[in-house]
């Protein structure tokens, strides 16, 4: 299928941006368009203008600030991944942007895109929740932060409203002692997660001070398992107290079940995974 007509503008700033979503009511910004073109060509959405954010170059850059790694909405997956300053800084980001799709995918997607898109599957949103990231917008009436614990809302829903821009992603440098792993069980043709875990842990004197675990893939939307973390916490991170406390990282009722795997396999996915990201976030730290 072809997608309905529309009209296309593009957008030179931040603020052109805002303020063409605020003209153009049935409006839709385009980034990398890996998912919005598609979604258009299934005409499961049909907006009557794309906003080009391409030109936007305030969007498209890796910052480090003290103890931030900021990344611009526009950067794409395969920067992140390359990106010595991502690697030097929160190296499982650059892990996870890896494992997004295919080279085309990694070209094009974009950091913002995918967290605006909030697909089920995404591999970021089990990022920004277990590394607890902030997520910049500007909108009609300035700028906010939305932390990452509040962004997701449900399938394809965030806290963004129609009208706000994601213009940076903040993420914390991991700090010595602060280890973070992604794990992922990739759809076999699109590498969309089927399910993915990221764990980010803090070790100090042998035992784990914090920890933060989020599962992708599994449900409506990514989560965090907040009754392994807590199980993790003021133990020492050795093997039979990971395997203990990812025996039942899900409930499969809450789960999602379809073609590719039942809601069964995705929590038997969930806790090998989870076990697996934690064991290496361990090592890592
Ligand atoms: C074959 C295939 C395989 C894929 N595999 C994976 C995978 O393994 N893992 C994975 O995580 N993803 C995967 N993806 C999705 C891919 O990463 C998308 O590129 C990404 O989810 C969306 O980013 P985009 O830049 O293409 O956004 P677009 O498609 O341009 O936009 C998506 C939505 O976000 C909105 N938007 C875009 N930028 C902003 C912004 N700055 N502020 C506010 N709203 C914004 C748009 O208006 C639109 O509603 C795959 C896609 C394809 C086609």
């Amino acid at each position: 299928m072809i997608p309905t007509q529309f009209e296309y503008v593009k957008a030179g700033s931040v603020q052109e941006a805002v303020s063409l979503l605020s003209q153009h009511g049935d409006a839709k910004l385009l980034a990398g368009g890996h998912s919005l073109i598609p979604a258009m060509k299934l005409r499961l959405s049909a907006p009557e203008t794309l906003i080009d954010i391409s030109g936007i170059d305030e969007l498209n850059d890796i910052r480090r600030a003290e103890d931030k790694l900021d990344v611009g909405a526009f950067v794409t997956h395969r920067t992140v991944e390359f990106s010595q300053e991502v690697k030097d800084s929160c190296a499982v980001l650059a892990e996870a942007a890896a494992q997004i799709g295919d080279p085309i995918v990694r070209n094009r997607g974009t950091i913002g895109g995918s967290l605006a898109h909030a697909d089920p599957a995404a591999d970021y949103p089990a990022l920004v929740l277990a590394l607890n990231a902030e997520i910049h917008v500007t909108g009609p009436s300035g700028e906010r932060t939305i932390a990452a614990d509040g962004f997701f809302q449900g399938l394809f829903e965030t806290a963004l409203a129609d009208d706000e821009i994601i213009t940076r992603i903040s993420f914390p440098v991991l700090a010595s002692g602060q280890g973070a792993a992604y794990e992922k069980f990739p759809h076999p043709a699109s590498r969309f997660a089927v399910v993915g875990v990221c764990a980010s842990v803090s070790i100090d004197k042998g035992i784990c001070s914090a920890v933060r675990i989020a599962v992708t893939g599994a449900a409506a939307t990514a989560f965090r398992a907040t009754d392994v973390e807590s199980a993790l916490t003021g133990h020492a991170l050795d093997e039979n107290t990971i395997a203990d406390a990812t025996k039942r990282v899900a409930d499969p009722a809450d789960l999602n079940g379809d073609m590719f795997a039942s809601e069964e396999y995705r929590a038997h996915l969930c806790n090998v995974l989870a076990r697996r990201a934690i064991a290496r976030a361990a090592t890592n730290a």
